[in-house]
């Protein structure tokens, strides 16, 4: 059954997928300079970003999610390069998170959190991010049923995922 409630009554109780334990700032996914446009268009003086180091730790994060991508990964976040993440409060809340959660346009937000909390692997299998605290996962214990909860289909699921795939640079499913 849809509940369009959930991720208010996720964050009601916090802390909510849209916040990092302060001084984890680093394995924040990437936003992508397209993505990035698209933001401040809708939210100009937001100030919502922050220029990351690609620390070890980034690395490590980005080949958990792309595994087999070694070198593309490692190409497109160089170590000691950088890249744009959102910006967070000292407390770790993301800029963009308002008493009644994102500020953004839903088509506006990073393509990571249109996603959350699906993935797809190598073979366009849909996965799950799996995130201890995250009510729509506890509510909803088989994918079928997450699904539903959260309004999303598999294909604008695989949808999404294409478009992050293209927008961060990761355009092939494996290294050559
Ligand atoms: S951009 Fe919006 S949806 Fe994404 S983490 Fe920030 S508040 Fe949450």
């Amino acid at each position: 059954m849809s509940d369009p409630f959930v991720c208010a009554r996720c964050a009601a109780k916090g802390p909510t997928c849209c916040e990092l334990t302060p001084g984890t700032e680093e394995v924040c996914f990437p936003v992508s300079e397209y993505e990035r446009e698209r933001i401040l268009e809708c939210a100009p003086d937001s100030g919502g970003f922050a220029l990351q180091l690609n620390t070890p730790v980034f690395i490590e994060n980005m080949l958990r999610l792309f595994p087999g991508q070694r070198r593309m990964v490692k190409k497109l976040f160089p170590p000691g390069g950088t890249h744009y993440r959102l910006e967070v409060s000292s407390g770790g809340k993301c800029l963009f998170l308002g008493d009644e959660g994102c500020i953004l346009p839903k088509k506006a937000r990073p393509l990571y959190c249109r996603l959350f909390p699906f993935w797809t692997d190598a073979n366009g299998r849909i996965t799950l991010l799996e995130v201890e605290g995250c009510l729509a996962q506890q509510e909803n214990r088989t994918p079928g049923k997450l699904f539903k909860a959260l309004g999303v289909t598999q294909s604008e699921v695989r949808e999404l995922h294409g478009q992050l795939r293209i927008a961060w640079g990761i355009v092939s499913h494996a290294d050559d």
